[in-house]
């Protein structure tokens, strides 16, 4: 394999606090070097970086790639092109699949057509309980062997406390983190938006912030019983965010991580009855969308991940209350954290870096997210200002559910390279 080296780029490594400008030289598909003025091999590519930050590949731990079962909104080939064109050179996706993830023969299968046919790393998340029902646990340690890095009934939550207990004990002796998506069912009652002044306007029945936080409270006691690793899906809620952070306080080895769109949008920017706005949790209150931000800014979130949900218009195209939840999100990803976090002042760039990057890396425990010598070649070259406007129509999903169709962005992806090749560039 030709040696490739990055010339020039601002190069931010969270992992070692690295942040200069400098040269990254890739050989064999690992990082060889990162430096300045590094001498390569004769005939090596260059690709000229001038201007832009050179950062370790991206990783999405929350994605859903529909594979199998569910190919008519995406694939994990579709999946993973659409990771490589928002920057990510890894994706994590979680198990409601059909059949669901919860055993070796489906995790396999995934691993195989995604090194088959996905041009960025795929790492399965297997799933807690069998179908994803809440009742008996899945084949935790099979899952493992065959490459699951998590377990998650996402798309659902366990709604059994006893269940919970038993899936943090058997992760915890796989040394594996449990992922929930925090819903109380019987508190979120069918609702199809936060339930506030904004779904008494429209008349739309509500989901409440209560509904994700009696069962992150619920969690979290159960991490400290348990002293089980216990990640917070898709964070939304004021209150939610604040008991992470009194985990953290208590040392527990609590985590979670935030959307783009929690970042960006709140319930009172639902445009009527489009149905690109309904997602789980549902687009919360100002008030939430601050406290999450801040949740970033302080340190209670980990990691930004998407969430992408592909639907595909069909299912999408019905009124508000049939459609199925879940938005579009890797290709915008970067754009958004960029416009909500970066461009404010709330952060800088190193720590944008880290929530994309290590965050996720530490989480899961990946060889991932560094520019050190000798870890696989995954890097993300992008942009914190060149001007670009998203074009669904373009998209590598399958899928064409995203609100954010015709958004101007400043900044975003540039290229993204896996073991050392160019895997996308814009
Ligand atoms: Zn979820
Ligand atoms: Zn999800």
């Amino acid at each position: 394999m030709l040696s490739l080296i990055i010339r020039n780029g601002r190069v931010i490594d969270p992992n070692s606090a690295y942040d200069g400008v400098a040269d990254v030289l890739i050989r064999d598909g690992v990082i060889a070097a990162v430096g300045t003025n590094l001498s390569a091999p004769q005939g090596s590519n260059v690709f000229d970086a001038s201007g832009l930050i050179v950062a370790p590949g991206f990783i999405d731990m929350h994605v859903h790639l529909r594979e199998p079962g569910f190919e008519h909104a995406e694939t994990i080939e579709t999946g993973a092109r659409a990771a490589a064109a928002g920057g990510f050179t890894s994706v994590c996706p979680m198990p409601n699949t059909s059949p669901v993830n919860d055993n070796a023969t489906v995790t396999s299968y995934i691993v195989e057509t995604a090194r088959r046919h996905a041009v960025v790393n795929v790492w399965p998340i297997g799933a807690i309980t069998r179908g994803s029902e809440g009742e008996e646990l899945a084949g935790i340690g099979s899952m493992k062997r065959a490459g699951a890095i998590a377990i998650s009934d996402d798309g659902r939550p366990v709604m059994n406390a006893q269940v919970m207990r038993r899936a943090m004990e058997s992760a915890r002796s796989f040394g594996m983190p449990v992922i929930n998506h925090c819903e109380d069912l019987h508190l979120s009652g069918g609702g199809d938006m936060h339930e506030g002044l904004e779904s008494v306007r429209l008349g739309l029945r509500g989901i409440p912030g209560a509904s994700e936080d009696v069962m992150v409270a619920r969690d979290i006691l159960l991490a400290e019983l348990t002293g089980a690793r216990y990640h917070v899906a898709h964070i939304s809620s004021r209150h939610s965010v604040e008991m992470v952070a009194f985990a953290k306080a208590r040392g527990l080895a609590v985590t979670s991580e935030v959307t783009p769109h929690h970042l960006s949008l709140a319930d009172a920017d639902i445009r009527p009855y489009d149905s690109n706005y309904k997602m789980k949790p549902p687009l919360r209150s100002t008030k939430d969308v601050c406290a999450v931000v801040e949740g970033v800014v302080n340190g209670a979130v980990d990691a930004i991940a998407t969430d992408h949900a592909p639907h595909p218009g069909s299912e999408k195209m019905q009124e508000f209350e049939k459609c199925p939840f879940g938005i579009l999100g890797l290709e915008t990803a970067l754009g958004i954290a960029l416009e909500k976090l970066v461009h404010p002042g709330k952060i800088g760039l190193p720590k944008l870096v880290e929530l994309f990057t290590t965050g996720p890396a530490k989480i899961l425990g990946l060889n991932r997210g560094t520019l050190a010598p000798g870890v696989p070649a995954d890097v993300t070259i992008f942009s914190a200002d060149r001007a670009w406007t998203y074009d669904l129509n373009k998209s590598f999903s399958k899928s064409r559910n995203s609100p954010y169709d015709g958004h101007a962005f400043r900044g975003g992806p540039v290229a993204t390279i896996v073991a050392g090749e160019i895997v996308w560039q814009c």
